[in-house]
């Protein structure tokens, strides 16, 4: 993967956070403590800061040190669940990936992380309920991989609308829970179409 490639990544993520770190931080009041888009803005702004040296990296090294960063900067549960998801991404990423089985592999380890870390699977109204389709859609032959994540991630996203949240802050809320996004879904969501658009030339 090319370094600019990278860079076009980089900075098409922290520009789709930052510009929707409002939404994220309403549908957190919702259901949590209201900090999703404030921690999500604190970790993004911070490898904006070091995108220079991060994208110089292969990509497997790029993606451990924005992990690592992620891990270091958010306080909530959201930064070592998307740290721990960009650092064993970045492991699995041995060689610059170049195949839809490549991108595959290595968030399928990313995915593993989350769950291991987390406690938790798909159906628990997480980010894993974007995540877990999103690598579903793309580990299997697919004419269009970029618009079969970008829909698995959109329709992950509607659907924990109606779920009951079993993990995290909005656990807490039981049955109130219901009816409300998860506001870690939609960031999820937001990351997976940032990284598509860039990838198909659309951003
Ligand atoms: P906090 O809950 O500490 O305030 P954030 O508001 O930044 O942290 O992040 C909340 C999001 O983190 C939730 O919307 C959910 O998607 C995700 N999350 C919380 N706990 C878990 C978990 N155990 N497994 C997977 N994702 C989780
Ligand atoms: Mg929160």
């Amino acid at each position: 993967m090319a370094p600019e490639l990278m860079r076009a990544i980089c900075d098409e993520v922290v520009t789709r956070i930052l510009a929707n770190a409002d939404e994220l931080t309403d549908l957190d009041q919702a259901i949590g403590d209201g900090d999703h888009g404030i921690n999500m803005k604190r970790g993004f702004e911070a490898i904006a800061a070091q995108a220079e040296e991060i994208c110089g990296l292969p990509p497997g090294a790029a993606l451990q040190k924005a992990g690592m960063t992620l891990v270091m900067k958010i306080g909530g549960a959201s930064g070592p669940l998307y740290g721990s998801m960009f650092i064993a991404m970045g492991k699995a990423m041995t060689a610059p990936p170049d195949s839809q089985e490549d991108l595959a592999a290595s968030l399928a380890e990313g995915v593993e992380a989350v769950k291991k870390r987390g406690k938790s699977q798909a159906g628990e109204k997480t980010m894993l309920d974007v995540m877990v389709p999103v690598l579903a859609a793309i580990d299997q032959p697919t004419d269009d991989p970029l618009n079969a994540a970008r829909q698995a991630a959109d329709r992950g996203l509607e659907a924990t609308k109606d779920m009951l949240a079993t993990k995290g802050r909005a656990s807490f809320l039981g049955e109130r829970s219901i009816g409300h996004l998860d506001p870690g879904a939609r960031s999820s969501a937001l990351l997976v179409h940032a990284v598509c658009d860039v990838l198909e030339g659309r951003a």
